[in-house]
């Protein structure tokens, strides 16, 4: 990824080594994919220990996910040694939050999933509002990340009914808040709310934000916002990072804009703000810029790297004749297949061999990776799925997270009774709690000593849950973890690319990433597949909210500009509108014959989703 490639601090371009040594009490760096924005930053932070004798715990870092925050933190290591960055804060908005509000010593625990979805299900109940707790968190959320727009999901203002929903809605959202409260419980956004209301009301451990750089600015929503300004009122320097062509959580309320709203912010309070700009890419070759760019309509970036293969737009007569190219391909990069057969099937072009770690799949939805996930397996290529997928729900999963939590916070209450209630099947009182508690006296000391991989193969064992799909999959997980908290950190705070599970066997490097284009932010891989790269799939038609057009095509730039050396793009039906006026040059299109083995593979697809 990003942070292990780069090199020295000598290695910048004037552009990074003024974003890196510039003093003002605001500095925003807004440039496009692979300008090395990410290790600027990481950069900067070096910089600043060493020649600005700025201490580490003045030094806050927000990141989009914990696993960027973990690179960054290694790398920073590895140039300045454990001691000299103890005390440096690096993590996303909710894992700071999270430390911050222990550290002030707040009594609380978190609420999973699983839990508010139950408090919320009793207040919506109990408020008589006609709809039930996923969309009244759906909506709660919007509301509280300052989403213009959220009151109509409760309906048109004329209608008599209407109002009454909204009245219930208030209601629901008392009691919901009061629920939490009597159960000292806070959810997600309750972590930057109560944060916010802290150093709002100006304690003095705000104080420890003095030095503020966050990455992929682009993406913050309102409220991220709101406590980026109120920790920037404590701090002396502010430095934001990001790419508003990149923007692809407005659905979430983010918004590109926040540059210049930042900027109007502070100059209305007449402090300083400057910018710099980076216009020099070290990712991509000029092919992989040309297509993406012609794509996106943007400002062209200059390419550093040397030429490459085109760009491929692969047309094939199917979803499942895509994946099936995509497996087969995959298979012939990595020199699965002979010399020949790899000649007569891309047209005696000559092809760099690759390893599996090199390659990423991407897809629009997480549904449509399982696909690709079947045909990988049947090629016998090794895979791993990042992403927060639908497994992760499940009440055996989610009752196994509530267990462990418990184990490490004794007194979360909560949590051992959402367990119980999960994984028992039993409703709370004396005999369950001490049932488990007796569990929790028998876990305690092996989930402080064990590897997570052991953990949890006990765990499904004396549970009998050894057969359940979902626990196999949290248990494809456990290989990226060293001890069970951190494991635990990532599935109640993880994002994205934060939460990856291994296919079939474990392992956990050597393989294939598949993952969603939004998972994709950030990264880099050598060869990398955009899966249906159709109409109807981007822009995705969806039935909940239109697609914002605008968005949908700085996904797709998103996507494109993973890739360093090698970019295919599938599709079966119409070409993406967005790729459609893209020439020959700059996107070779071909058609790709259909197989035998599609048919195959489809009916192996049907067994294994219907497992
Ligand atoms: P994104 O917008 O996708 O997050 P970014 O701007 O953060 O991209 P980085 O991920 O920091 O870009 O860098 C992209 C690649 O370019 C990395 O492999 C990085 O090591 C390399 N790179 C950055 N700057 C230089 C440089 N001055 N010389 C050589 N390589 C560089
Ligand atoms: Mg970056």
């Amino acid at each position: 990824t990003e942070i292990q490639t780069s090199g020295r601090a000598a290695s910048l371009n004037p552009g990074q080594q003024e974003a890196v040594q510039k003093i003002c009490r605001h500095l925003a760096v807004m440039a496009g994919p692979g300008t090395g924005k990410t290790r600027t930053l990481v950069s900067r932070i070096q910089y600043m220990l060493e020649h600005r004798k700025v201490k580490p715990s003045e030094i806050t870092a927000v990141t989009f996910t914990n696993q960027a925050a973990g690179e960054m933190r290694e790398r920073l290591k590895k140039e300045l040694g454990a001691r000299r960055i103890s005390g440096l804060q690096i993590g996303t908005f909710h894992s700071i939050c999270l430390h911050f509000l222990r550290r002030e010593g707040m009594d609380f625990s978190l609420a999973g999933e699983t839990q508010c979805k139950n408090i919320a299900g009793e207040a919506v109940s109990e408020a008589g509002l006609p709809f039930g707790s996923g969309k009244f968190l759906d909506v709660l959320s919007r509301k509280q990340a300052g989403m213009p727009g959220w009151e109509r999901e409760l309906g048109e203002p004329d209608g008599s009914g209407e109002k009454s929903n909204r009245e219930c809605f208030r209601r629901a959202e008392e009691l919901y808040r009061k629920k939490k409260r009597e159960q000292k419980l806070l959810d997600f956004d309750d972590m930057l709310l109560e944060t916010l209301r802290l150093l709002v009301n100006g304690t003095p451990a705000g104080k420890q934000f003095t030095c503020l750089l966050i990455d992929e600015f682009q993406d913050i929503d309102p409220l991220q916002y709101e406590l980026v300004k109120a920790w920037d009122r404590q701090a002396r320097e502010l430095f934001v990072i990001g790419d508003p062509n990149q923007s692809i959580y407005g659905f979430r309320g983010a918004d590109a804009g926040c540059f210049d709203r930042l900027k109007a912010d502070v100059e209305k309070r007449g402090e300083e703000f400057c910018t710099v700009e980076l216009t020099e890419n070290y990712r991509s070759t000029p092919q992989v810029l040309e297509a993406a760019q012609k794509m996106q309509g943007c400002m062209p970036l200059h390419p550093n790297c040397p030429d490459g293969e085109p760009v491929r737009l692969v047309k094939a007569g199917s979803e499942m004749g895509e994946a099936i190219f995509i497996a087969k391909e995959i298979g012939r990069m990595a020199g699965g297949i002979g010399m020949l057969e790899a000649q007569e099937l891309s047209g005696s072009r000559e092809r760099k061999h690759r390893s599996f770690e090199e390659i990423a799949v991407l897809s629009r939805t997480h549904r449509q990776a399982e696909l690709v996930e079947a045909c990988l397996r049947k090629e016998g290529i090794p895979y791993i799925v990042a992403g927060r997928e639908s497994f992760l729900a499940d009440e055996k999963v989610q009752g196994s997270i509530c267990f462990f939590r418990y184990l490490e916070h004794p007194e979360d209450q909560s949590a051992a009774r959402t367990a119980a209630e999960l994984l028992l099947k039993l409703s709370w009182n004396q005999v369950t709690e001490e049932m488990v508690r007796t569990m929790a006296e028998k876990y305690r000391p092996l989930y402080a000593k064990k590897k997570p991989g052991k953990f949890l193969e006990m765990w499904m064992e004396d549970l009998d849950l050894q057969k359940a799909e979902a626990m196999k999959k949290m248990a494809g997980m456990t290989v990226f973890y060293k001890t069970m908290p951190e494991f635990l950190l990532d599935l109640e705070l993880g994002v994205e690319s934060d939460l990856r599970r291994c296919g079939g066997k474990q392992y956990h490097s050597g393989a294939v990433t598949l993952m969603t284009l939004h998972g994709s932010k950030g990264l880099e891989f050598p060869a990398v597949f955009i899966y249906g790269a159709r109409e109807g799939n981007i822009p995705l038609e969806n039935e909940k909210r239109p697609a914002d057009e605008e968005e949908e095509r700085r996904l797709l730039y998103v996507g494109m500009t993973r890739a360093k050396e090698e970019l295919i793009l599938t599709c079966s039906g119409e070409e993406s509108r967005f790729l459609a006026h893209l020439s020959g040059n700059a996107l070779f299109r071909e058609k790709e014959k259909p197989r035998k083995k599609e048919e195959s593979c489809h009916q192996m697809r049907l067994f294994e989703l219907e497992d």
